[in-house]
């Protein structure tokens, strides 16, 4: 007859009742902390499967992050392009005198 190993400490039982028991008395209060959102969990399965969760979720909130920083820059530098196009046009501009002094350009 195998040993019926607890999952929540590391002891063994003869038998399932005895585990069960077991469980019980010593892992009734027990509870599973994510110590990222102060969450409890019953079993140690559902704080995995909540940090993975998790993980996902903040993986793809960086992802989202990532691309709209990137996008961002993208447009920085499309908008520096057409300036950097428009500059010499506005230099003339300036030149030829087309400044009024009293909008405080
Ligand atoms: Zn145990
Ligand atoms: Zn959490």
């Amino acid at each position: 007859m195998t040993d019926q190993a607890c999952d929540q400490c590391p002891r063994l039982f003869t038998s399932t009742s005895s585990l069960e028991r077991h469980k019980e008395d010593a892992h009734h209060d027990q509870r599973f902390l994510c110590d990222t959102c102060i969450r409890l969990f019953a079993t140690k399965q559902d704080l995995h499967e909540h940090i993975a969760c998790m993980w996902f979720l903040s993986m793809t909130l960086v992802m989202i992050y990532l691309t709209l920083c990137i996008s961002v820059i993208y447009i920085n530098v499309m908008l520096l392009q057409i300036y950097i196009q428009l500059l010499p046009r506005l230099s003339l501009t300036i030149k030829l005198g087309h400044l009024d002094p009293k909008s405080g350009f």
